[in-house]
């Protein structure tokens, strides 16, 4: 394929996938569900991390928590069941070690390849087991004897899987579009200065770094993520998404919005409360007040530790619109945390005769019809619900005010879905839309919620209500596990409900789940006559509503869970925690499973259990939990402690949706970002135009909204 130059260069980039061999209708249309139709999208499909098979590791050297290629042969092959079938291979070598294959789901075939003496190559992440080391769900292949098997001579690319296309194709599609890629010149939007200022490559450099990284490359930087061409990648991305706020920012200004006046049925509900808010609910609640009284729309971030009391502020706040006779919609990342929402608003607000609607994606057929009549009539005064609330088919009436809770589950454009709802579909420049409200319990240092949540301005509940004890915090080795037992029985003695979390952040779901169920077992056993439940990510939506609510209806003592009860679930009796593996997560996680105790009057603790030996990092981590409660030095402190390299942590950001970029590890670009983003709005505005489409997508979005 000869390269093209100039303005050609341009179409190239937007060429679509049929375009290449192999990408025929259905193809495509797998690739498009995933944002990707143009060449330029597969360029910016970047790897999510790379895997070294370049090299054999001796079982012997095998460590846990570092992924390595090995080979070796079949010793012994034993299907199981616990719980479910299990089927457990038994590879040596000639380092005279063993290590234990583990696999939860296999086919019959794949049972028969693993005949003893089999030649096996693997790849993998190793972790203590029963017998040493092992790994679940490993990649692997069997080799034939005679089989010479190169080695890989470069790090593998790993990409963010695509439904219904093999790692392989889709290597291969990448590959092929990659083939394609133009020269310097045409590729390139940063300005040549910055690049040399700041010893970046150019993008074409970068792009073929990252994709097919050469032999010489530093592979630990690489895998890091700090590698200059990713470096500069994650440059180029962090503009694309500041542009594309400040220019969201600057088109919502020139909307109008209704202009909310009317207090009384807040100051009703206020009054209604069983407790007074605190200072700081005063003072924000008077900020989105003077906001909804303007007739441009409202753009307002709500930072408030958990427990701090957001959602009395927002209950508020949807009073003002519904005393003018409009809706207010108030949307939640999951149905758990959707539907104690709106528990919440029906006991405050129908005392007021106020009516509160209910839509989630389990709400289907007759029951889905009437609420969408009652929201479309204006009939449901608040509608509370999931991610169904942006779908289509619902039509507000008149919705004036839209709520979004844990925002950082949603992207930007899921926001502006839901806002889009209050003009009945994408909306034209001089548009009435609705006040948007967004509520955090992430609290992110101040330099990082500039980039985030450049949109948008910032209003912190830094104040807990009165009266809750600061939750006692320990760290304790595994070893103590048997004494937490007792400890358990005398906090459910007194009454109290405690929770226990179980985490394996390396494995699957289903992985996580099945540690949950054998910890959920053993409690059971240990702990009867008290009443133990259970709750994952791998039960049906309504398993886990229903033991959800049975814990907080006290029915149970001990609530066994994965971390699916991480945010904003609120159950005021509970107050004991303990957290398995505490060391492995994060202090922003660590902090919101500890908010779900300490939110009532009785005295809480929390027991980190870690299993030695600490990491440097994670004995500070611990130490940090044992010190403070408060989420904005938290959040501080985990930005000291995750320097480059640390990976553990990159879930827990929690401003989802980067392809490179991380918002801890790249956060000194975060400068250069906006003296550039507001340059190039200023002088060069095409080229602002072309790097929020290349990375955000949407273009001609933005372009109206
Ligand atoms: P979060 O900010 O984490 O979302 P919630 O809104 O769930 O917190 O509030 C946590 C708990 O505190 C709830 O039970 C709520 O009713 C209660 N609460 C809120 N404000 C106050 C207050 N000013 N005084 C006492 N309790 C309050
Ligand atoms: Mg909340």
């Amino acid at each position: 394929m000869p390269k093209r130059h100039g303005g050609a260069s341009v179409d190239l980039q937007l060429q679509p996938l049929s375009s290449l061999p192999g990408v025929g209708p259905r193809v495509a249309e797998k690739l498009a569900a995933r944002g990707l139709t143009t060449l330029q999208d597969l360029w910016l499909q970047l790897p999510r991390q790379y895997e070294d098979r370049t090299s054999l590791t001796p079982i012997r050297a095998l460590q846990p928590g570092v992924a390595a290629q090995f080979e070796g042969r079949v010793e012994a092959v034993e299907r199981g069941f616990r719980y479910r079938p299990v089927l457990r291979v038994a590879i040596g070598d000639d380092s005279r070690s063993t290590l234990v294959l583990r696999f939860f789901h296999f086919r019959a075939a794949q049972v028969a390849q693993f005949r003893v003496g089999a030649r096996v190559r693997c790849y993998g992440t190793p972790k203590p087991g029963q017998l040493g080391l092992e790994i679940v769900h490993p990649s692997y292949r069997v080799l034939d004897d005679e089989d010479a098997a190169a080695l890989g001579d470069r790090l593998d690319p790993v990409y963010p899987a695509v439904e219904g296309i093999g790692p392989v194709s889709l290597r291969r599609l990448i590959g092929l579009a990659l083939d394609r890629l133009p020269d310097e010149d045409a590729l390139e939007l940063l300005p040549a200065e910055l690049r040399q200022r700041l010893s970046l490559p150019s993008l074409r450099e970068a792009l073929l770094t990252v994709h097919r990284p050469p032999q010489d490359a530093d592979v630990a930087a690489l895998i890091a993520g700090v590698h200059p061409a990713q470096r500069r990648l994650a440059l180029e991305e962090l503009l694309a998404h500041h542009l594309s706020l400040r220019r969201q920012r600057i088109a919502q200004q020139a909307h109008r919005a209704p202009a909310l006046k009317g207090l009384a049925l807040a100051e009703r509900l206020r009054k209604a409360l069983p407790f007074a808010l605190t200072g700081a609910q005063k003072r924000v609640f008077d900020e989105i007040r003077a906001d909804l009284a303007k007739p441009s729309p409202m753009l307002r971030l709500v930072q408030g530790d958990v427990g701090s009391g957001k959602t009395v502020v927002a209950a508020m706040a949807a009073m003002i619109a519904v005393h003018a006779g409009k809706q207010a919609a108030l949307m939640a990342p999951t149905e758990l945390l959707a539907e104690q929402h709106l528990n919440n608003l029906r006991a405050w607000l129908e005392p007021l005769g106020v009516r509160v609607a209910w839509l989630a994606g389990k709400v289907t057929g007759k029951a889905r019809a009437s609420v969408l009549q009652d929201v479309a009539s204006g009939q449901a005064q608040v509608v509370v619900g999931t991610h169904a609330l942006m779908q289509e088919g619902v039509a507000f009436r008149d919705l004036a005010l839209a709520i979004v809770d844990e925002q950082h589950r949603f992207g930007v454009h899921q926001r502006l879905a839901l806002r889009d709802k209050g003009a009945g579909g994408a909306v034209g420049a001089d548009a009435i839309v609705p006040h948007q409200l967004v509520m955090t319990a992430t609290p992110i240092p101040r330099t990082l919620a500039m980039a985030a949540y450049a949109d948008l301005d910032v209003s912190a509940i830094d104040e807990l209500p009165p009266g809750r004890t600061p939750v006692q915090t320990v760290a304790l080795s595994d070893e103590r596990r048997p004494d937490l037992v007792q400890r358990i029985r005398n906090a459910c003695a007194e009454g109290r409900q405690a929770y226990w979390v179980c985490t394996l952040i390396d494995d699957s779901d289903e992985v996580e789940a099945q540690a949950a169920q054998s910890t959920f077992e053993d409690l059971s056993r240990q702990l009867a006559p008290l009443r133990v439940g259970l709750v994952h990510g791998r039960m049906k939506a309504k398993d886990k509503q229903a033991t959800m609510r049975a814990f907080k209806d006290g029915e149970l003592d001990l609530l066994v869970a994965t971390t699916v009860i991480e945010v904003g679930v609120d159950v005021p009796n509970a107050s004991l925690m303990i957290i398995e593996n505490a060391e492995r997560l994060g202090l922003a996680q660590l902090h919101q499973l500890r908010g779900r105790v300490g939110r009532g009057q009785a005295a809480s603790s929390c027991v980190l259990l870690y299993r030695p030996p600490l990491s440097t990092l994670a004995r500070q981590r611990l130490e940090t939990m044992r010190q403070t409660h408060d989420g904005f030095v938290i959040a501080e402190k985990d930005l000291e402690l995750r320097g480059p390299g640390e990976l553990l942590g990159t879930r827990q950001t929690g401003l989802a949706g980067f392809r490179v970029a991380d918002l801890v590890r790249d956060a000194d670009l975060l400068p250069q970002v906006q003296a550039l983003g507001e340059r190039l709005l200023a002088q060069a505005p095409d080229t602002a135009q072309r790097i929020v489409a290349r990375w955000v997508g949407g273009a001609a979005r933005y372009a109206s909204a």
